[in-house]
């Protein structure tokens, strides 16, 4: 039985918020995206959410806690007890996602119960423009990752009986030790130290892997990223990262979109903001102007009077939605240009006005 306090470092009497800030701790520890392609981290974070899973549950915690102490109802002297009522396969992935909304991640949930040679996942990133926000785009990405050695075809040994199920701890993969104590007897779990955890050891190992199964390729991976992707947001793709432990299962690849600040526009959800300049007279008497959009420049009609700031909104030429598609909108705010410099022809016509304005009003702010 793993001891998910120590997983955590946390004290067993820790409050549910304590668990939580330290799982985010150790989330930010962990996290793919400052180890990539390290599978030891990979598995020291499922280790982690394994833990915070039945830790953060009030439900699974009690249960936990009545096994990890020994309980009557519980102690029945085995070593490694059953896990069964605990369905972690379904939710797993869901908490590993929750949190990694921290990051700005977003993924589907994961379905599968990570088996037991299970490959880490890779995480890598991609930088798109925001015209391909528009339209979609399509992607190469080079991932180094373990593939089946190709000198022992994943087996990871030289004959075909060189594994065997560890003599340490039978193949469980645990080491523990119990204590009496006056409230019953106290388990303490950990991996065992000779086969870390697998069960099995290898006897002759391959020259090539050195019994792992594995080595390190480099592939070409493509993938689609849709149209109306949010920056951060992951996309996986399954049984594209690395491969496990002498014929394990492959991890998942997760593309991490981030998205390239573009000069023209903000992204605001679906809707784009632009800004443009327009000289003064346009501003007072209105008129057509050209403003620039994604798909090229746009006709825009200002009102008279059109105000320093006002913002104008052309419809249906934002971003798509990335469910429906619908687009946003392009919001153009409109900044109303004085010039430091006139002609003199500028400079006596509008002296002319200024003249006839004063004719009309007498208010203490004409100083011409
Ligand atoms: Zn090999
Ligand atoms: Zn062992």
């Amino acid at each position: 039985m793993k001891d998910y306090y120590a997983i955590l470092n946390v004290p067993p009497d820790s409050t549910e918020d304590s668990i939580k800030k330290r799982y985010r701790e150790l989330v930010k520890q962990y996290h793919p995206d400052l180890n990539k392609n390290n599978p030891e981290t990979a598995k020291k974070m499922t280790e982690v959410n394994e833990a915070y899973e039945t830790l953060s549950d009030p439900e699974k915690k009690r249960r936990y806690d009545a096994l990890r102490q020994g309980g009557v109802s519980y102690n029945d002297g085995v070593g490694m007890p059953d896990f069964g009522g605990f369905d972690f396969g379904e939710s797993r992935g869901s908490i590993f996602e929750d949190i990694f909304d921290v990051f700005r991640g977003r993924t589907t949930t994961r379905q599968n119960r990570p088996a037991n040679n299970r490959g880490a996942d890779i995480e890598l990133s991609v930088e798109i423009s925001l015209k391909d926000v528009l339209t979609g785009v399509k992607k190469q990405i080079t991932v180094d990752r373990l593939e089946n050695c190709e000198t022992c075809k994943g087996k990871g040994t030289k004959s075909e009986s060189g594994v065997s199920t560890c003599s340490n701890c039978k193949g469980t993969g645990y080491a523990q030790s119990e204590t009496r104590t006056p409230f019953g007897v106290m388990f303490r779990t950990t991996t065992c130290p000779t086969c870390q955890g697998e069960g099995k050891q290898v006897k002759d190992p391959c020259s090539n892997c050195k019994g792992t199964g594995t080595e390190y390729k480099r592939r070409q991976v493509n993938v689609e990223i849709p149209a109306g992707i949010e920056d951060g947001m992951r996309i996986r793709l399954s049984d594209e990262g690395h491969k496990g432990k002498r014929g394990g299962t492959k991890g998942d690849l997760y593309i991490r979109v981030n998205i390239k600040s573009d000069p023209a526009f903000t992204r605001q959800g679906k809707d784009l903001i632009s800004t443009t300049k327009i000289p003064y007279y346009t501003a007072i008497l209105g008129g057509e102007i050209v403003v620039n959009s994604l798909e090229g420049s746009k006709k825009l009609n200002l009102h008279r009077g059109t105000q320093h700031k006002e913002v104008y909104t052309i419809k249906g030429i934002g971003l798509p939605d990335l469910k429906s598609s619908k687009r946003g909108d392009l919001k153009v705010i409109i900044e109303v240009e004085i010039p430091k410099n006139i002609s003199s022809d500028e400079e006596k016509l509008l002296k002319e006005i200024t003249h006839q304005k004063k004719e009309a009003n007498s208010g203490p702010w004409w100083k011409v």
